[in-house]
């Protein structure tokens, strides 16, 4: 699979335009990608994670699609709801909700929760009485970059109990979500976690309940630096299994990073450069504390694409603000750089500008659309090469 990724005559052209830092969105690269997801796992309810990047107008792209969102807040319900996304369309996937998310799932009629905890049950039946609720089971991945199974997910142990509490407190008792954790290369983790759901689905209707809903969450993975994944092969492995044991339930899935993640590349510039205690500094004018914010809540690491070649050496690179902290990589391969040298970062549309901040003065990096500026793009293309 190809993925969104500018050539050097593009980065150029834009950097021109448009200046840098600048970020790149393929809104074609979201479709391709929600596509790919929605070929291997037909029927499958496919719930786009806002969190991991939450641009108004990738919201609009899936929604255009036939999208359902997974959101986790009162902010990115507002927003959801402002774009005129049906609440129905929405599940409010956060164990431990605010009394604000509450309230704002009540006023834009989200009904439909997750929870993992038996403090929950009460919140969610006093404000939303009657809610359609999915219990979180945890699910222990050590081959997720990010595991959230530390920080969520009710022990297999006492899923029952808390189902039967949830339905006694009055809620819709639908079903069980999981979710793997992020960029979880292979498929063990959501095959082990189809068989601990099937096992409490058994036990729970044999207990007069009537689950209905599996969401299988998150997780899909984009190419790293030293590997590309096989998303389609991925994902049709798990749909395959996720009939086996649940031929008659409904699915929902929450991917985040793999519907973005390879939609947006970054345009970023060499602004200083030093050497310290006989290490090569570049300062560049994006930081940690704007899109590469993943370095830090992600933890990931980038590729710098500086379309130059010579002697290569390990550098620092480091963003632009006044912070010791703002340093994005130490000993990174690179070859010698100069001031202005433009570097593309592919593959930075997840847990990058979501979680970007304007400390230092120093705004949001600019985004635009790739397939709006590209028509520009080109002629100057074509006007450079003529001339
Ligand atoms: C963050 C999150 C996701 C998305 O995870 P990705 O790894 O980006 O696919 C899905 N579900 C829940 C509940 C999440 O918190």
């Amino acid at each position: 699979m190809k993925y969104f990724r500018l050539s050097q005559d593009a980065v150029k052209a834009l950097a021109d335009s448009y200046s840098t830092p600048l970020l790149v969105l393929s809104l074609e690269q979201i479709e391709l990608n929600y596509n790919l997801l929605a070929e291997n796992m037909p029927g499958v309810k496919i719930y786009y994670a806002v969190k991991a990047n939450p641009d108004e107008r990738i919201v609009r792209k899936l929604s255009s699609l036939g999208g359902y969102f997974d959101v986790a807040s009162d902010g990115e319900m507002r927003m959801l709801n402002h774009l005129g996304i049906d609440a129905e369309r929405m599940v409010y996937a956060n164990p431990v909700k605010t009394a604000s998310g509450l309230n704002v799932a009540r006023e834009t009629g989200v009904n439909k929760f997750t929870f993992d905890s038996e403090s929950e049950i009460g919140k969610m039946a006093a404000a939303i009485p009657g809610g359609t609720v999915l219990l979180r089971i945890r699910v222990d991945n050590p081959r997720a970059l990010v595991d959230l199974n530390k920080k969520f997910g009710a022990h297999p142990d006492e899923a029952l109990d808390l189902l039967i509490k949830a339905h006694e407190a009055g809620l819709d008792v639908a079903g069980l979500c999981f979710h793997v954790g992020s960029q979880s290369t292979g498929n063990e983790a959501y095959l082990d976690a189809l068989k601990i759901c099937r096992g409490l689905f058994d036990a729970a209707n044999k207990r007069g309940l009537n689950l209905r809903i599996l969401d299988i969450g998150g997780g899909f993975p984009i190419p790293t630096l030293t590997e590309e994944p096989d998303v389609a092969a991925m994902a049709a492995g798990i749909y395959k299994a996720v009939k086996q044991y649940f031929p008659h339930t409904e699915i929902w899935a929450e991917p985040g990073r793999y519907i973005c993640g390879t939609a947006v590349n970054l345009i970023t510039q060499v602004i200083g450069t030093k050497v310290r205690n006989n290490q090569q500094w570049y300062f560049l004018d994006d930081g940690l504390y704007g899109t590469f914010s993943g370095v830090i809540f992600d933890h990931w690491d980038f590729e710098l694409e500086t379309f130059k070649t010579g002697k290569r050496i390990q550098a620092t690179f480091a963003g632009p603000s006044c912070d010791s902290l703002d340093i994005m990589f130490r000993d990174k391969p690179t070859v010698e750089l100069e001031i202005g040298d433009l570097i593309l970062v592919p593959n930075c549309g997840a847990y990058t500008s979501a979680s970007a901040t304007v400390f230092n003065g120093f705004a949001k990096t600019q985004i635009v659309i790739w397939e709006e500026v590209y028509e520009e793009i080109k002629a100057k293309l074509e006007l450079a090469a003529a001339g």
